[in-house]
C-alpha cells in the first residue's frame, strides 16, 4: 500500500505545440501507469502571429486542443482526473490577446511563463550562446521584473518555472530579484508552479531552486506539482522526490479546477 497522497501533474503539452510528441491519450495512460490520480494540460497558448509561433498552437487550433482534452477527459473519467489548462506566456503588450483566450473557454488552470527577454528565447538550447554576452545580475532583474508583469496582469493561477534562466546553469549571483517577486505573489494570493523538468536540464535541479521553495513556503505561497511533460514518458517525472522536497521545505500543495486552488 502506498502511503503518498493522491497526486496530480498539472503540468503537460501536446503535440500541437510543435515541440511534443504523443497523442495526449497516452500522455493519460501515463499518468495513470504512474499511479497518478489527476492530469491537467497546460498546453501552450496561441499568442499574436509575431511571437515565438512555431513553438506553439495557432489560434485556429484552440477548438481542436480543447475537444482532445475534453474527449481524453471522457474516455479516463472515473479512473484519472483529467483537467484544461493553459501555460501563457507573459509578453508586456499581449495582455489583451491572452485575456481573450482566456475568455474562449472554461480553463480550470492557467499558467503564466515569462520565456523571452525582448526578443531572446532564453530558454531556447539555440541561443544559449547568448547567456555570455550578458551580465547575469542584470538580467535576473530584468527577468524578475517581467515575472512580477506577469503576476500583477491578474490573468494567471500560477507562475511557471520560477527561477527558468538557471537552466543551462547560468543561476543568479543571489536571489535578491526574485525573492521580492515572492513577496508580490504572496500578497496577490498567487500560486506557483513547481516544475521538475529542470531535473531534466543541465542545472540539475528543479524550479524553483530549494532556497526559493524555502522562501516561498515560508510567505504561504501554495506549490502545483508539474513534470512540463512535452512527451509520455515524463509525465509524472520525480514528482515524488518534488513532494519530499516540499515537505522538508514546509510547503503546500494545491491542484487546480475552475480557476479555483484546492487543497
Ligand atoms: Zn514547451
Ligand atoms: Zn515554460
Amino acid at each position: 500500500m502506498s502511503l503518498s497522497p493522491p497526486l496530480h501533474d498539472s503540468h503537460t503539452h501536446t503535440p500541437l505545440c510543435n515541440h511534443a510528441t504523443g497523442h495526449p491519450r497516452e500522455y493519460a495512460q501515463a499518468a495513470l501507469d504512474a499511479g497518478l490520480a489527476g492530469l491537467c494540460f497546460t498546453d501552450h497558448t496561441p499568442m499574436p502571429a509575431w511571437y515565438d509561433a512555431p513553438w506553439r498552437m495557432r489560434l485556429d487550433q484552440l477548438d481542436e486542443y480543447v475537444d482532445t482534452v475534453r474527449e481524453v477527459q471522457a474516455e479516463f473519467a472515473g479512473r484519472l482526473d483529467v483537467r484544461l489548462g493553459l501555460e501563457a506566456d507573459f509578453h508586456p503588450g499581449t495582455e489583451r490577446y491572452v485575456e481573450r483566450i482566456l475568455a474562449a473557454h472554461d480553463w480550470d488552470y492557467v499558467i503564466g511563463s515569462v520565456h523571452y527577454l525582448g526578443a531572446w528565447g532564453f530558454d531556447n538550447p539555440e541561443f544559449v550562446a547568448e547567456y555570455g554576452d550578458r551580465d547575469l545580475g542584470g538580467l535576473y532583474r530584468h527577468y524578475a521584473a517581467l515575472v512580477e508583469g506577469a503576476a500583477r496582469t491578474g490573468l494567471f493561477d500560477a507562475i511557471g518555472h520560477l527561477d527558468l534562466p538557471k537552466k543551462f546553469g547560468h543561476r543568479a549571483p543571489d536571489d535578491s530579484a526574485l525573492l521580492r517577486v515572492l513577496d508580490v505573489v504572496a500578497g496577490l494570493g498567487l500560486s506557483l508552479d513547481f516544475n521538475t523538468a529542470g531535473w531534466r536540464k543541465p542545472v540539475a535541479e528543479a524550479y524553483p531552486s530549494p532556497e526559493l521553495t524555502r522562501a516561498a513556503a515560508s510567505r504561504g505561497i501554495p506549490f502545483v506539482l508539474g513534470s512540463d511533460a512535452h512527451a509520455p514518458g515524463e509525465v509524472g517525472f520525480r514528482l515524488g522526490e518534488a513532494l519530499a522536497q516540499l515537505a522538508e521545505a514546509g510547503g503546500r500543495v494545491v491542484t487546480f479546477a475552475g480557476r479555483q486552488a484546492r487543497g
